[in-house]
């Protein structure tokens, strides 16, 4: 993780507590004595706080150019020092319609590589990844858990009884 990153995270933490009655634990880490690990408690006014940054990182993006526009600096040079990828169009273009429209640049799909998040379940302690909420079957969701896992059982079951299927 950067440095910006885990300045970024402390922050999250703080909005999470402040505006959004997130709690912190402090937990030892497995295996080791005197490392431990901050977490919140429920992750979900964590997601809220993100919200809050980026929003806020937004800002900071929009005062950071309209200042270089202030200065005299071309639409083509905030693009470069955005570090835009080199596209068919103009890079001051690309910059204009993502610092102003909010529009992110086109970026070619990558073939065969299917977009997934991943995370250690909390369950079975697997590394699952999660290809999001477009399938039904929750082992066409998410791929990795323990076969006997309980969360993913349960998810099974769940499945089960909503469709009416056996598998
Ligand atoms: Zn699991």
């Amino acid at each position: 993780m950067s440095a910006v990153s885990r300045r970024l995270q402390t922050l999250l933490e703080e909005v999470a507590v402040e505006q959004f009655d997130g709690q912190v634990v402090v937990e030892p880490i497995e295996g080791y004595q005197i490392l431990t690990r901050r977490r919140l408690v429920d992750p979900l006014p964590g997601v809220r706080a993100a919200a809050v940054l980026r929003a806020a990182a937004r800002r900071v993006l929009v005062d950071a150019v309209e200042a270089a526009r202030a200065a005299g600096r071309s639409w083509d040079e905030v693009g470069e020092a955005l570090g835009l990828p080199d596209t068919d169009e103009p890079v001051g273009e690309v910059a204009f319609a993502l610092v102003v429209e909010g529009r992110e640049p086109e970026r070619a799909r990558e073939m065969f590589r299917v977009p997934s998040a991943s995370w250690r379940c909390g369950a079975c302690g697997e590394l699952v990844r999660d290809q999001g909420p477009f399938e039904s079957h929750p082992a066409d969701v998410e791929s990795g858990h323990a076969a006997d896992c309980t969360r993913h059982l349960a998810d099974v079951q769940a499945w089960r009884e909503r469709t009416g299927w056996e598998e």
